[in-house]
């Protein structure tokens, strides 16, 4: 959270407003402060209402007249008086701090506002322009996440660089940042923008554990941290050398076919209200962005020297995209794949052999993918030597963040397909679906710390959310650990993994990869979840409106237009990760009316 805050509606204020990255505007409604105001304007930021010991019916009023979106109380307001503020507001309590024992009064808010703000503490309720000592708050070890504010000025960059806490949400630029009371400097904050981005921590961003926020880690039998250790290592030291960027891009561009288009889709957009545009995935070699990942992980395996490639596979999709590598590269490859997918999926089965690979068979538990993970992780503790390569975001630290990076192309060649497009490099929507979640980090990447750009992660409901049969892990999902790292998953209460189900092959999996729990559970991604029946309709009406037969997967991401209140001038990308080929089966069956 960004927020300026002392506008009023005049120019310097509405410029503010159109900086990227400030995410709120603050309009004072107190009139003992020299920035009040009695106007304000409409913004597509989130308005803030700053308030000192107001009745509730003075807040009403101004919440209705200017359209707030979030309360600040800046006075000495109590936890009851709290309770009896309008519903559907955020709030924010602001507290003065000079001393560790101001502290204290913040105790009686918890789980009562959504933020406290740290201000410097005076006689003036704010806008003092006095920096506090923020190593105070590093004894504050409360659950609600805070704002800093009091004196961040153009010259703060360099200190908020050095100071960091868990709990820390934004900050709050006033009164150094204008040239008079109420008379901002717009190109200050932009600049200072600038430099506090380059040094502001990014979603992306794991702890030496290979945690995102609380999600994630190596959950790995001890024999295997050395393998774990030396990938991080050779990812670090080679993926970001101009001869990895070289061989890397000529295989993605001559073997992959990329960059993949990013196509205006005209009727569905007129059908939705809104300018929508799908990125191709789906054009890609092996028919999915699967192989974005499958090429870059190859390089690295080579360079390490390997030469014995593993993975596991459900619907064989990532099966296919691995032995088409190996192929590539004369590389030998073994896949686990459950014996019951191994029935079900005869195609791609097929597939993996003719490109030479070896498909074995996981015979325990439900003989579907977690048992062929739990083979594949079997073979890769008796053969340390051999590669292990995953297909998702999922998996111990460091796989999600390396096939994240792999997968970051596809929102990479997005900005530059958007700015050429529409003028800007962001759209206002990303949606993709989430099985590991591979795909939708990878159209996500570019924009997890721009907030502006919504992140929209979509699931399989199955047969309905409640109904014992679907894969929505972010809503029915509890952390745990599962394929080496901690993240949410499907489980009972004694642990066990459920049995998950959707009609799409590649959504069919317990958990969701640790970056993606995390983004959800702090509020940074949204999700929705999607049946079946809605899938199978979204597939048939891309397929009517647009002459393209999405996979099922991809049918899911495009089922959430139907769940969004969309606007005319919304630009959203639907990232479409994968062609319709492999669920031809599925779509005789269920259209057979046609
Ligand atoms: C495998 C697959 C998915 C799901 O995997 P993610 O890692 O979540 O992207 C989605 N779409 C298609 C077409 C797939 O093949």
């Amino acid at each position: 959270m960004i927020k300026v805050c002392g506008l009023t509606d005049n120019a310097s204020s509405r410029l503010v407003a159109e900086i990227s990255g400030i995410t709120h505007l603050g309009f004072i409604f107190y009139e003992g402060s020299k920035r009040f105001t009695t106007t304000s304007f409409d913004t597509t930021k989130k308005k803030v209402g700053v308030f000192v010991n107001a009745s509730v019916a003075y807040i009403k009023e101004r919440v209705a007249l200017h359209k707030l979106d979030v309360l600040q109380l800046h006075g000495s307001e109590s936890p009851d008086f709290i309770r009896q503020l309008p519903e559907g507001f955020k709030i924010i309590k602001a507290f003065g701090i000079a001393t560790e024992a101001d502290l204290e009064a913040t105790k009686a808010y918890e789980n009562l506002v959504d933020y406290f703000l740290f201000d410097t503490k005076s006689e003036r309720h704010g806008g003092t322009g006095i920096v506090f000592n923020w190593h105070i708050l590093d004894n504050y070890n409360g659950n609600t996440p805070f704002i800093l504010s009091g004196g961040i000025g153009p010259d703060s960059a360099q200190a908020l660089q050095e100071f960091s806490h868990p709990k820390l949400a934004g900050y709050d630029l006033n009164s150094r940042f204008e040239v008079a009371p109420k008379e901002k400097d717009p190109t200050a904050i932009a600049n200072f923008l600038k430099v506090l981005k380059m040094k502001t921590p990014s979603y992306l961003d794991t702890d030496a554990l290979g945690f995102y926020g609380e999600f994630g880690g190596a959950y790995v039998p001890e024999l295997l941290r050395p393998n774990v250790e030396e990938l991080d290592a050779a990812f670090n030291a080679y993926c970001f050398t101009e001869s990895f960027e070289t061989d890397y891009k000529q295989l993605l561009k001559d073997f992959v076919g990329r960059p993949t288009p990013l196509y205006f889709a005209g009727r569905l957009s007129e059908k939705y209200g809104a300018t929508i545009y799908l990125k191709r995935e789906d054009l890609c070699h092996t028919g999915a962005h699967k192989v974005n990942n499958t090429v870059g992980q190859i390089l690295l395996a080579k360079h390490m020297g390997k030469t014995n490639i593993i993975a596991e596979t459900g619907a064989g999709q990532h099966g296919v995209a691995t032995a088409t590598v190996c192929a590539l590269m004369g590389l030998n490859c073994i896949v686990y794949m459950g014996e019951k997918d191994i029935e079900r999926q005869a195609p791609n089965v097929q597939r993996m052999k003719m490109l030479g690979a070896e498909v074995k068979p996981a015979t325990s538990g439900s003989k579907t993918l977690k048992d062929a993970t739990n083979e594949a992780i079997r073979h890769w503790i008796n053969h340390p030597d051999s590669y292990y390569l995953i297909g998702s975001v999922v998996g111990p630290h460091p796989y999600p963040k390396i096939v994240a990076y792999f997968q970051s192309v596809i929102s990479k060649e997005m900005e530059q397909q958007l700015l050429e497009k529409t003028g800007k490099t962001y759209p206002n929507k990303v949606i993709a679906c989430v099985g590991g979640g591979s795909n939708a980090a990878g159209a996500f990447y570019q924009y997890y710390d721009n907030p502006e750009v919504e992140l929209v992660a979509v699931e399989a409901a199955g047969l309905g959310i409640n109904s014992g049969k679907s894969a929505a892990t972010s809503v029915l999902g509890t952390p745990g650990v599962l394929h080496g790292s901690l993240t949410l998953l499907m489980q009972d209460e004694d642990g066990q993994v459920t049995e998950p189900h959707s009609i799409s092959a590649g959504l069919d999996y317990p958990g969701i990869g640790p970056l993606h729990a995390h983004t959800i559970a702090t509020g940074r991604a949204t999700s929705i979840a999607i049946t079946d029946d809605e899938a199978l309709a979204s597939a048939l009406e891309l397929s009517l409106l647009e002459g393209i037969i999405p996979a099922l997967e991809s049918a899911h991401a495009l089922s959430a237009l139907s769940k969004m209140e969309l606007k005319k001038e919304d630009i959203i990308v639907v990232n479409l990760s994968g062609r319709g080929d492999k669920d031809m089966n599925t779509y005789m069956e269920k259209f057979s009316n046609l």
